[in-house]
């Protein structure tokens, strides 16, 4: 099968080395791994706080939560905006813990990477060019979701607009394409990990919360992801999943759940 390329920047044709982006002492895409855990969404002071507490005492690096939220209808719950990002940066902070947040905007590019520590380009968003483009004048690693229905030349080619406006700090995030198979939310395409990490350079993360939507799932494809690479895992946790602000508790793992997800992981790799 031939395969056109056309990104370039992107390719481990161009870049043989790893890319390993360093963020205070954690390395993302070398031989550690990286964990981020943490809500769908920032709900309040308390909740992030909480969970952050949660998310430190398990070991993982990383707070994921979102405060932009890409809503597929326009009266759910959106997010609390830029209060959001103000409450989780003090969680971060307080348990010693880098951020990841969501920003769905050129506009809004700047506010998210002053509080947080790694920007995340939603599925929804994977192509919006210009999102991407304001992306690459800044330095904040960025984690670019694949798009549920690119192809690996599509999301590579998205990665491709951030590396040429000149950020080097982009990791790519499997996180589930969609399929014929309405059981799971989406498909996680496992072969996405080592294929990428052929083609390209840059750090692999793997999220099987979103790639699954099912809590029961998350942990065997956790364990699958690392066995086939990944630099890294995104994993949804909550205190109270039943009555979390998005849809997203369904596949939240509960605080013991991820405690125990990072023992297991824990004699797989070394973690970061
Ligand atoms: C999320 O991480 O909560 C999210 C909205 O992810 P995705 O863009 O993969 O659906
Ligand atoms: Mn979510």
């Amino acid at each position: 099968v031939k395969i056109s390329k056309s990104y370039k920047l992107a390719s481990r044709d161009f870049h043989p080395d790893n890319t390993v982006i360093r963020i205070g002492d954690v390395s993302i895409g070398g031989d550690e791994l990286v964990i981020m855990g943490g809500p769908c969404a920032v709900e309040s002071p308390e909740q992030i706080d909480e969970i952050a507490r949660l998310v430190k005492v398990s070991g993982a690096q990383v707070l994921r939560g979102g405060a932009f939220k890409p809503r597929t209808g326009p009266y759910s719950f959106q997010g609390v905006g830029v209060e959001g990002l103000v409450m989780m940066a003090e969680a971060g902070k307080k348990h010693g813990l880098l951020t990841i947040t969501e920003v769905m905007t050129p506009e809004y590019v700047d506010v998210c990477a002053e509080y947080a520590d790694i920007l995340q380009v939603g599925t929804r968003n994977m192509q919006n060019f210009d999102l991407l483009r304001k992306l690459g004048t800044i330095q904040t690693p960025v984690l670019l979701k694949r798009g549920f229905s690119a192809t690996y030349d599509e999301f590579l080619n998205a990665a491709e607009y951030i590396l040429a406006g000149g950020n080097p700090n982009v990791m790519l995030c499997e996180r589930g394409i969609r399929t014929f198979e309405p059981y799971t939310r989406n498909t996680l395409d496992l072969a996405a990990i080592p294929a990428l990490q052929t083609l390209s350079h840059l750090p692999v993360i793997s999220d099987p919360s979103h790639g699954t939507g099912r809590r029961e799932l998350v942990e065997p494809m956790c364990k699958a992801s690392v066995a086939a690479g990944a630099n890294g895992l995104i994993v949804e946790m909550h205190t109270d999943p039943d009555n979390s602000m998005t849809g997203d508790g369904v596949q939240s793992l509960f605080p013991d759940q991820f405690a125990k997800l990072m023992l297991d992981l824990e004699q797989l790799a070394p973690l970061c």
